[in-house]
């Protein structure tokens, strides 16, 4: 990239969703699992962590808006695509890119958990240290990163960068 700098790369990915696929593999174990991607960010970690996954898995997507093409939340969330699947009784795996205030989140938790799943945790492959506005507990972390602006395998800035195979910095310049 040449506007930034690599924060986590490829190989880091690689073996920490390998790990984080395990640790759901022993948890889940004699259970099936319906994982929900967060769109559109989230649709890299869910490939690729699915793929660490020796269990039955079904999948679902939502997407939500919650950023502009500005960098800061709004709190405000609007599902742009609910589910298609019912989760009433069902093991619910939600799959996020990254959690920075949780207002997104918790908003999702919250609605999704009135349609009575037998449970709902939550994976994320990033999650932004001390920047939550409201609790979110996030049962899989895959790293745990400082407040800088990241983007890409999956997350973008201005719908751009999301398609790099590793977790970049923008410099402010570019910004
Ligand atoms: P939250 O509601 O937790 O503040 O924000 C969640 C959403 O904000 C994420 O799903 C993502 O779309 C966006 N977001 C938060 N921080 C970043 C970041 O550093 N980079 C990018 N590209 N998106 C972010």
């Amino acid at each position: 990239m040449e506007t930034g700098r690599v924060l986590i790369s490829e190989e880091q990915i690689a073996e920490r969703l390998r790990e984080m696929g395990e640790e759901i593999t022993r948890d889940y174990e004699g259970r099936s699992l319906l994982m929900v991607g967060i769109l559109r960010g989230a649709f890299m970690v869910m490939a690729d962590l699915a793929r660490r996954v020796r269990l039955p898995v079904e999948f679902d997507f939502m997407a939500v808006a919650s950023y502009g093409a500005a960098t800061k939340t709004s709190g405000v969330v609007r599902i742009l695509k609910d589910l298609d699947e019912e989760i009433a009784g069902r093991h619910v795996l939600l799959v996020e890119d990254i959690v920075d205030s949780g207002l997104t989140l918790d908003y999702l938790l919250k609605t999704l958990r009135l349609r009575r799943p037998a449970s709902m945790e939550l994976a994320s492959l990033l999650v932004k240290k001390d920047m939550q506005r409201v609790p979110v507990e996030v049962r899989y972390t895959g790293f745990t990163i400082g407040p800088e602006f990241v983007v890409g395998y999956g997350l973008d800035f201005d719908q751009v960068y999301r398609n790099l195979p590793y977790i970049g910095v923008l410099d402010q310049h570019s910004l």
